[in-house]
């Protein structure tokens, strides 16, 4: 049995969303298909999620980095199984509440793997869909697959969000974000934390002064943060694991209670047989235009993170993504997609953010700019928190008094590089940003002195 709808959209996550419900709402008929609960990986299985539980490891961090400043933090720890039931608050309505709001709009969902079959067809757990004027493919992104003997015994960061109890010891593979967040988490509840990163340098997409820095302080929390070592294998017995990696040619070995998975993401395509439609893909995902238009298929959109689009891998991007092809679709291809002041954070304790370009982006782009870089622990702003680890950088280019970039690492990080995007966007010079008349004492009024 086939059905026909004007546009099929494969993902139900923050892409998916856009694309279907402005589709709808101009009258077109739209189906979603998903193959896990209807939601994306943002609210049930990433974001949303972990700020709850990196929410609750700050608040007791707060009332620890107090202590002897006017707070007795005795008795403050994380409960686990509390917290992962608070957690389920916000996730477990996620699905009913999305089917909910896509038949209220008059989008018809539909469950299981999507298989294209044709170059506008697809089938899903038995059942035809033949899209009539478009098919968005926003499938998001999986754990790239380890390369290692043993992957079998690794967790995934879906499974870390999902932990009953947290074990006493861990071991996160990859000195990316996530490892940093759930490593950070992890630390204030107890565990003891190790994160093997097979570069010299972690967090590679941020800024290297403030990463040093961020590096301390996780250090200083008890994190064993091993560095140019690469994991080679992981073997299991009896309920505790063994990764085993080489530093320097040496063989290291890490026992522990749980190994997770924080090396990367790469584009959820494998199932979906884009030979048959002769969707064109590369590594970072579907080859798109730069109106999210599939390039060898022009009846297939991409967005979020399955798109091979120039953009990062965030939520709001996947979001914007969606509008932007919706707009496209439905208007014909007349808008493209704008990266340059996307703000992008790691929700450590502190957390650490960035927007713009950094000083090697700024060098290849050949830009004349003076770098401001200013550590900020001894700031009222840190100090009334109790935060040792706090600086700034920011790159404003010379002659226009243009911010070109701006990273961030301290408390409320993730709030102050909102200003920071906003000023961009809207073409603010660094004088001016400077001079506005800021609530004080707030972290945005701290900017004055940046
Ligand atoms: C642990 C974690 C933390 C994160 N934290 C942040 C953060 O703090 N801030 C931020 O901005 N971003 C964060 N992200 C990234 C963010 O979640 C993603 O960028 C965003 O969710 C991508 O949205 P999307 O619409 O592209 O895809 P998704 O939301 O991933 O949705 C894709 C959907 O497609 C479905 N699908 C895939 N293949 C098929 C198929 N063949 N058939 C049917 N259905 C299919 C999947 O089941 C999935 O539900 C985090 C990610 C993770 C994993």
């Amino acid at each position: 049995m086939s059905r026909s709808f004007d546009l099929v959209v494969i993902g139900s996550g923050a892409a998916a969303g856009n694309i279907a419900s402005q589709c709808r709402a101009a009258g077109w008929s739209v189906a979603m298909v998903d193959k896990r609960p209807f939601g994306g990986t943002c609210a049930l299985r990433g974001c949303d999620p972990k700020k709850v539980l990196v929410s609750a490891a700050a608040a007791v961090d707060a009332g620890r980095v107090l202590a002897g400043k006017g707070v007795e933090p005795d008795g403050l720890r994380l409960d686990w199984p509390a917290l992962m039931q608070f957690k389920r608050t916000f996730t477990d309505p996620v699905p009913a509440a999305r089917r909910t709001a896509l038949a209220k709009a008059g989008i018809e969902t539909f469950d299981g793997v999507a298989r294209f079959v044709g170059a506008t067809r697809i089938t899903v757990d038995g059942e035809m869909l033949e899209a009539t004027r478009a098919l968005a493919i926003a499938t998001g992104a999986v754990p790239v697959p380890l390369p290692i003997e043993g992957s079998e015994h690794v967790m995934i960061s879906d499974d870390f969000l999902n932990l009953d109890s947290l074990p006493s010891s861990i071991v996160f593979i990859g000195g990316g974000y996530i490892s940093f967040e759930f490593a950070h988490v992890a630390a204030r509840a107890g565990a003891s934390v190790t994160i093997v990163h097979r570069g010299a340098r972690p967090l590679e997409a941020f800024d290297r002064d403030l990463v040093a820095r961020l590096v301390d302080r996780t250090r200083e929390l008890g994190i064993d943060l091993r560095l140019s070592t690469e994991v080679r294998r992981v073997e299991s017995a009896r309920g505790r694991s063994r990764v085993v990696g080489f530093a320097e040619s040496e063989e290291v070995a890490f026992e522990t209670d749980l190994v997770v998975h924080g090396a990367g993401r790469v584009p959820d395509l494998e199932e979906l047989n884009l030979e048959a439609a002769g969707v064109r893909r590369s590594g970072a995902g579907v080859v798109v235009n730069e109106y999210l238009q599939s390039v060898s298929n022009p009846m297939v959109y991409a967005a979020g993170d399955c798109a091979d689009s120039g953009g990062p891998p965030l939520s709001p991007v996947a979001g914007y993504e969606g509008r932007i092809a919706a707009a496209n679709l439905l208007e014909g291809n007349h808008l493209k997609t704008e990266y340059s002041t996307v703000p992008s954070v790691v929700f450590t304790i502190p957390p650490l953010a960035r927007v713009g370009l950094d000083e090697d982006e700024a060098r290849r782009q050949e830009l004349r700019f003076t770098v401001r870089l200013e550590d900020t622990s001894g700031w009222n702003s840190s100090r009334r928190v109790g935060e040792r680890h706090s600086a700034f950088k920011v790159l404003v280019e010379d002659g226009t008094d243009r911010i070109v970039g701006a990273h961030l690492l301290g408390p409320r990080a993730d709030e102050t590089i909102n200003v920071f995007a906003l000023a961009m966007r809207a073409g603010i010079p660094a004088s001016q940003l400077r001079r506005m008349l800021w609530a004080y004492p707030t972290y945005a009024s701290d900017i004055a002195y940046y």
